[in-house]
């Protein structure tokens, strides 16, 4: 996963709502860089009161159609973990799902990376469908300038 310096500062210096997961979406370019993040805080996830981060898909198309206009296209969702959990939950799964068999058939691959708080560890997974089921694997992290 290769990300903008700029982008990656963002991420980790952002005053995160330590009581729940929090989380936002990544845009990139042609070249598959991230070249943004639209932080998502409060999340729905504050709203309905559960500890599981969910996207806000509403804020996101806004976003999206924004970035369109600067031919950044949706590279994914980053979330925050705490106590080390260093692994995507079933919750995470589940949209991660959902959100592949919607993507445009040019998006062959998705970033939902976990950021793990207050020690900032970030664990870039990568997301994509193989034949019909979904295939995740752990990517290297790459900060350019
Ligand atoms: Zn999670």
């Amino acid at each position: 996963m290769k990300i903008l310096n700029s982008v990656w500062n963002e991420i980790i210096r952002t005053d995160y709502n330590l009581s729940c997961e929090n989380g936002g979406l990544l845009g990139k370019n042609e070249n598959g860089v991230i070249v943004k993040v639209a932080i998502d805080i409060p999340s729905y996830s504050d709203k309905y009161n559960i500890c599981t981060y969910t996207p806000n898909i509403e804020q996101f198309n806004d976003t999206l159609a924004k970035w369109h206009k600067e031919k950044v296209i949706f590279g994914g969702i980053f979330h925050t973990h705490y106590s080390n959990k260093a692994v995507l939950s079933n919750a995470d799964l589940s949209y991660i799902s959902k959100i592949l068999k919607f993507i445009p058939k040019g998006i062959k691959d998705l970033y939902f990376p976990i950021l793990l708080l207050p020690d900032i560890n970030f664990i870039p997974y990568k997301a994509m469908l193989n034949n019909g089921k979904v295939c995740i694997t752990e990517d290297i992290l790459e900060v350019i300038s």
